[in-house]
C-alpha cells in the first residue's frame, strides 16, 4: 500500500502553529514511510477564502520546508466532480433533497427529540421529490461507526446519534464533509492525520465513504494545542502565525523541533534533527491529551539551533533579517563568520542581526553608557597608540592584532580592559561585541582604522568642552 497523507487547510487566515503541526505530522509520516504528502486547499467557503491566505499558507509551508509531493489541489476546481458524486448518492438513494422550512424542521426536531432520536427528514422530503433545497446524506439509522483512531484508540458512535447532514447547500455548492470525503477517496489518501476538532466529522465521513464503496483511510486525530491558561491557542497568547515566528527571528528547524515535541515524544529527547524526526516519528508516540504551548521553551530551542546548526544554514536565514533591517550584506564580512562570532549571545536572528549592523554599516552614534564609561581623558591616547600600531601591520590577522592590544596595554601600563574596551566602543559603537580579535578581523582594516580616527576626534572634542 502506498502511504499518502495530506494537509488540507482552509485558506481563511494565516498558517498558524496548530495547522503547521498537523502539516508536520502528516509530512513526517509520509517521509518516514516513503509515501507521498499532498497539499490540498479547501477553498469552498467562497466568502471566507482569500488569495492572500492561500499565499500565506504557501509562504509558511515553504519557509518550514514542508514540501508537498502532489498538489496543490484546489477544491474550487473540483466542483464538477463533487456534483457527480452528489448525483450518484441521490441516484443510489443515499441522499435526498430536503426543502423543509425552518418551522417544519423545528417541529420534526421536537418530535424526534421527544422520541430521543436525531433528526431525519427523509420521511417528509424523500417522498416529496423536491427539485430545490439542500441535499442531505441519508445517514444509516441502525448500527454504529467504529473509528480505529491511531492516536486515540477505538471510538464508537451509534448511528442514531448522527443526523442527516447537508452535503449540498441550496445554491448547489458542496459542503466540507462531502468534499473532504470525495478528495480523500479520489486522491488515495491512506492516512488522515488532523486535529481532533474534526473528530465529530469522522463518523459522518466514514458513512459517506461506505455509501460510495470506497476504501476507508486510517485516521489519526492529534490533540489541540492550548495556551498557558488552558484555553485553545489563539492570538491573545502571543504569536500564533508561522510567519510571525520567522519575523521574530526563529529558525524554521527550531520551530519544527518545537512543534514535533508538542504532541509527540520519544523518551525524554528534546532536540531532533529533521532526519531524526523522520526516523523516529510514529503515530504511536503521539499524546492523547492536549499540549500546552510554551514560548520560553521555543526560545531556548531556537538558541540551541542557532548555536549548533550548520553556520551556513543559520547564515542563510540571518541574511533575510539583515536585508529586512535594511542592511546590504555585500558591504562587510561573510555572514557565516558573523554567525560563528555571534551565535553564543543571540537567542534569535533578530537579535543577531541587530547586534551585527556595525560590520556592514557605520553607526550614527555611540551607545551613551559605553561611551561615558570608556571614552575618558587618556582614551584618545590609547586609541592613537593602537591606531599607529595597527596602521603599520601588513597582515590584518586577528591573532596579530590581539597581540598588539596586549603589547599596547603593557607598554602603557594599563589593564587590558582599559585598552580593549575603548577600542571596542570605537569600532562597534557599543560595549558588547564578540572577542576583540574576532571583531577586528571581521570588521577589516579599512573600517577599523577609519572608526578609530573618528573616535579619537570624538573624544578630543568631548574633552575640550
Ligand atoms: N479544511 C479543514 C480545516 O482547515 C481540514 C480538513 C481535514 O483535515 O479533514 O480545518
Amino acid at each position: 500500500m502506498t502511504i499518502k497523507t495530506r494537509f488540507a487547510p482552509s485558506p481563511t487566515g494565516y498558517l498558524h502553529v496548530g495547522g503547521a503541526r498537523t502539516a508536520l505530522f502528516s509530512w513526517l509520516y509520509a517521509k518516514k514511510k516513503g509515501g507521498k504528502f499532498i497539499l490540498r486547499i479547501e477553498d469552498t467557503d467562497l466568502e471566507r477564502s482569500t488569495q492572500a491566505s492561500v499565499d500565506a499558507i504557501f509562504d509558511g509551508m515553504n519557509w518550514l520546508g514542508l514540501t508537498h509531493d502532489e498538489g496543490p489541489f484546489y477544491q474550487t476546481q473540483r466542483f464538477d466532480r463533487y456534483k457527480e458524486i452528489i448525483q450518484q448518492l441521490l441516484d443510489q438513494g443515499d441522499a435526498y433533497h430536503c426543502t423543509c422550512t425552518r418551522e417544519e424542521l423545528d417541529t420534526l426536531r421536537e418530535q424526534q427529540k421527544a422520541n430521543k432520536e436525531k433528526p431525519r427528514y427523509n420521511g417528509k422530503c424523500k417522498a416529496a421529490n423536491h427539485s430545490e433545497g439542500v441535499i442531505r446524506f441519508k445517514n444509516p439509522v441502525d448500527g454504529e461507526v467504529v473509528i480505529n483512531d491511531l492516536v486515540k484508540g477505538d471510538i464508537v458512535v451509534a448511528n442514531k446519534e448522527l443526523d442527516d447532514l447537508i452535503i449540498a447547500r441550496s445554491d448547489g455548492t458542496p459542503t466540507y464533509n462531502l468534499t473532504v470525503v470525495v478528495d480523500d477517496m479520489d486522491m488515495g489518501i491512506s492516512h488522515v492525520i488532523r486535529g481532533d476538532d474534526h473528530i465529530n466529522n469522522t463518523p459522518r465521513q466514514i458513512n459517506i465513504l461506505n455509501a460510495l464503496g470506497a476504501e476507508l483511510p486510517k485516521y489519526a486525530h492529534v490533540p489541540m494545542i492550548l495556551g498557558s491558561d488552558g484555553a485553545r491557542l489563539s492570538k491573545r497568547h502571543g504569536a500564533v502565525s508561522v510567519m510571525q515566528y520567522r519575523d521574530d527571528g526563529f529558525l524554521p528547524d527550531a520551530l519544527l523541533n518545537y512543534l514535533v515535541r508538542l504532541g509527540w515524544s520519544h523518551g525524554d529527547q528534546e532536540v531532533f534533527s529533521i532526519d531524526e524526526m523522520i526516523e523516529l516519528f510514529d503515530l504511536d508516540g503521539c499524546n492523547v491529551s492536549a499540549s500546552t504551548f510554551n514560548p520560553e521553551k521555543l526560545l531556548w530551542l531556537n538558541h540551541q539551533y542557532i548555536m549548533n546548526d550548520e553556520p551556513e544554514y543559520v547564515a542563510k536565514h540571518l541574511e533575510w533579517h539583515m536585508n529586512n533591517q535594511g542592511l546590504d550584506v555585500a558591504n562587510g564580512p561573510a555572514l557565516v563568520e558573523v554567525v560563528k562570532a555571534q551565535r553564543e549571545r543571540s537567542k534569535t536572528l533578530v537579535e543577531m542581526a541587530a547586534a551585527s549592523h556595525y560590520f556592514y554599516q557605520d553607526f550614527e552614534s555611540y551607545d551613551e553608557k559605553a561611551a561615558k564609561k570608556n571614552f575618558k581623558a587618556g582614551s584618545d591616547e590609547v586609541l592613537q597608540a593602537l591606531l599607529d600600531a595597527f596602521s603599520q601591520t601588513e597582515e590584518w590577522d586577528g591573532e596579530k592584532l590581539h597581540q598588539i592590544v596586549l603589547d599596547t596595554a603593557e607598554a602603557m601600563e594599563l589593564k587590558l580592559g582599559k585598552v580593549a574596551q575603548p577600542l571596542r566602543v570605537a569600532i562597534s559603537g557599543a560595549g558588547v561585541s564578540p572577542a576583540i580579535d574576532i571583531t577586528l578581523s571581521l570588521l577589516g582594516r579599512e573600517k577599523t582604522l577609519a572608526r578609530m580616527q573618528t573616535a579619537i576626534e570624538f573624544i578630543k572634542e568631548k574633552l575640550d568642552k
